[in-house]
């Protein structure tokens, strides 16, 4: 598969108001490798459609991710900015590589298409700190993942500019993550809502954004892995 160039700008993220909620597959099904994210997900098996998730990944900020193994509680905060790069390497091999666009099966997102999704992450989540630091008690629009995968056809971009933007995305985030005094209780305390009600604080934003980084790596990792 050649993919073609589009002149994508990864600054014009789509966010929009509706209700459903930002998660870490969203899009991404991984049926065949998770039992436990099958019965939150319905794929069409007629088309290489699939089906939206629905599901409120909230819940990780109180107990351990069953899948990728991320315990939101043991996540230190001055560690935040350096796990956050720490996929780095995966993704360049990934997306360097000759399965960089190729779906492990009709309803499993490409490495390409999980690089573009974290790097969107990255910028949507570069905003929401920025709202919580300079804003009081801000509320984030819904970012509707599905919608902007479809819209940038994550599937069309380039590999070799997908790696650079995702690089200049995780740096830029991990940078603002790196500059925050991790002992600032008042500081990581700040809060902010999203659009369904959902609270949180700068704290549990960092920790929700790790996970869902993270949780994409081990998504792409290798089979058997
Ligand atoms: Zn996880």
């Amino acid at each position: 598969m050649s993919p073609t160039v589009l002149p994508t700008a990864p600054r014009a993220v789509h966010v929009d108001a509706s209700t459903r909620q930002d998660s870490p597959s969203a899009g991404t099904p991984d049926l065949h490798r998770s039992s436990t994210s099958g019965t939150l997900l319905c794929v069409d098996e007629g088309t290489s459609e699939v089906m939206r998730d629905t599901k409120d990944w909230t819940w990780v900020l109180e107990r351990p991710c069953e899948q990728c193994g991320f315990d939101a509680a043991g996540v230190a905060r001055h560690q935040v900015g350096a796990r956050l790069r720490a996929g780095m390497p995966t993704w360049h091999r990934l997306l360097s590589g000759p399965t960089a666009t190729r779906r492990p099966d009709p309803t499993t997102w490409s490495p390409l298409e999980y690089a573009c999704h974290v790097r969107d992450v990255h910028i949507v989540f570069s905003a929401r700190v920025a709202m919580v630091l300079g804003q009081h008690d801000p509320e984030f629009a819904n970012w509707d993942q599905d919608e902007t995968a479809e819209s940038q056809a994550y599937a069309e971009q380039d590999p070799a500019t997908v790696a650079r933007e995702l690089a200049q995305e995780t740096e830029r985030v991990a940078a603002a993550y790196d500059v925050l005094d991790p002992t600032d209780e008042a500081l990581w305390a700040r809060p902010a809502r999203r659009s369904n009600g959902s609270v949180f604080t700068l704290d549990s934003l960092a920790r929700y954004h790790l996970h869902d980084v993270e949780h994409h790596v081990w998504d792409v990792r290798p089979a058997g892995a």
